[in-house]
C-alpha cells in the first residue's frame, strides 16, 4: 500500500527593510489633518520577514508574530499586514484567505516603519501567492493607500519622499553607511509626536511645502559616499517634539556623540535614536557605549542602503 503525503500548502517568504529618515522636514498641518513632508529615506538592513501561506477557502486572514517585541504587535485587522492582504484581495477580487507569519527584525513603534515594512512585504507575498499579475506601480499605489511609509518599504535603497512621504524619487548614493540604533522598550506614538510638533511650532512660520532646498549638502554627501559630510547634514524637524515627550533621549544622543558618532539624532518620530558610524567596528563601539551607559533598552547595528521588499527563494 502506498501512502500519499498531503501536498504542502503553497507558501512564499518576503523580506522588507526598516528605514531611517536622513532628513525629515515637516510643513504646517493641512485641513485634512496631514502634514506635508519632504524627507530622504534610507532603507537599512534590519528586515521584517513575512511568510504568506495559502489556507482553505473562507478561512480569512490570520496573523502570527515572532520576535523579541512580538507581544506589542496586534494580531487583528488593525495590523498593517492584515490590511495589506485585504486591500490586495479586494483590488483583484480574490478571497483574502491567507496565514501571515511576521518575523520582526525592526524595533516595534520605534519610528523605523516596521509595520509599514510588514505591509509592503505582505503585498509582495500575496501578489506572488495569488498570482495577481499587478504591476509594481499598481502595488505601489495600493501601498500608498495603506500608509505613507509603505511605498518606500517596497522600493528600498535611498529615496526622496514628498507629499505625505509617499511620492518617491530614487536618490544616487555611493558605498555603504554604517548605522547603529538605540531602541527603547516603550514606543512613542507617532500622532502624539506630531501633536507636540504642532504645539511647539504654533504661531511660527511653518511652510506649506517644506522643500529640501537645505538638503543639497546631504544629497552631495550621499553621491560622494562621504559619511562625515552625511553625519553633519542629518536633520529631523520632529526631534524637538520627540525630545520634549521623552527628555531622556538627549543623553542617548550625547553618549553617541561622545563615542565619536558622525551624527546622532532621533529617528523619524522616535523614540529610537540613530547614530552614523565611520565603520562597522565603530558602530559596535557606539553600541557598547550605549549599553554601558544604560542609554538604550536594545541596540541594533546595521548598514544602509538596503534593498526593498523582495521575494526570498
Ligand atoms: P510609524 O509608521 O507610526 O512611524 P513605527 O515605525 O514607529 O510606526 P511600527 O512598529 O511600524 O512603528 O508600529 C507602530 C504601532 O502600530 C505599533 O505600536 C502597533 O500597535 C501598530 N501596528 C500595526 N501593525 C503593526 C505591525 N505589523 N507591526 C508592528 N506594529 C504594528
Amino acid at each position: 500500500m502506498t501512502h500519499l503525503a498531503a501536498a504542502p500548502s503553497p507558501s512564499v517568504r518576503v523580506r522588507a527593510p526598516g528605514k531611517v529618515n536622513l532628513s525629515l522636514r515637516v510643513g504646517a498641518v493641512q485641513e485634512d489633518g496631514y502634514h506635508p513632508l519632504s524627507t530622504i529615506f534610507q532603507a537599512v538592513a534590519l528586515y521584517e520577514e513575512v511568510t504568506a501561506t495559502q489556507v482553505s477557502e473562507g478561512a480569512g486572514v490570520t496573523i502570527t508574530v515572532d520576535g523579541p517585541q512580538a507581544d506589542l504587535v496586534p494580531l487583528d485587522a488593525t495590523n498593517l499586514a492584515w490590511r495589506a492582504a485585504e486591500a490586495l484581495a479586494a483590488r483583484v477580487g480574490t478571497p483574502p484567505d491567507v496565514a501571515l507569519h511576521l518575523a520582526k527584525g525592526v524595533p516595534v513603534a520605534g519610528g523605523m516603519a516596521g509595520g509599514s515594512a510588514d505591509a509592503a512585504a505582505t503585498l509582495v507575498a500575496c501578489d506572488a501567492l495569488w498570482q495577481t499579475g499587478l504591476s509594481r506601480d499598481e502595488l505601489a499605489s495600493l501601498a500608498a493607500d495603506l500608509g505613507s511609509d509603505v511605498p518606500f518599504a517596497l522600493l528600498g535603497h535611498t529615496a526622496v519622499g514628498t507629499g505625505r512621504g509617499h511620492l518617491l524619487t530614487p536618490a544616487m548614493t555611493r558605498g555603504e553607511f554604517h548605522w547603529v540604533f538605540a531602541a527603547q522598550a516603550e514606543g512613542l506614538s507617532t500622532p502624539a509626536v506630531y501633536g507636540r510638533f504642532d504645539e511647539l511650532t504654533a504661531g511660527s512660520e511653518s511652510a506649506d511645502d517644506p522643500g529640501l532646498t537645505e538638503d543639497t549638502g546631504l544629497m552631495q554627501a550621499l553621491r560622494a559616499g562621504d559619511a562625515h559630510a552625511l553625519g553633519r547634514a542629518l536633520h529631523n524637524d520632529l526631534e524637538p517634539a520627540a525630545l520634549s515627550l521623552r527628555p531622556g533621549l538627549e543623553r542617548t544622543i550625547v553618549v553617541a556623540r561622545e563615542a565619536g558618532a558622525l551624527g546622532a539624532f532621533v529617528s523619524g518620530s522616535g523614540p529610537t535614536v540613530a547614530a552614523l558610524a565611520r565603520s562597522r567596528q565603530h558602530a559596535l563601539a557606539i553600541a557598547a557605549s550605549w549599553t554601558a551607559e544604560g542609554a538604550a533598552d536594545s541596540v541594533w547595528c546595521t548598514s544602509g542602503p538596503a534593498h526593498g521588499a523582495r521575494l526570498l527563494p
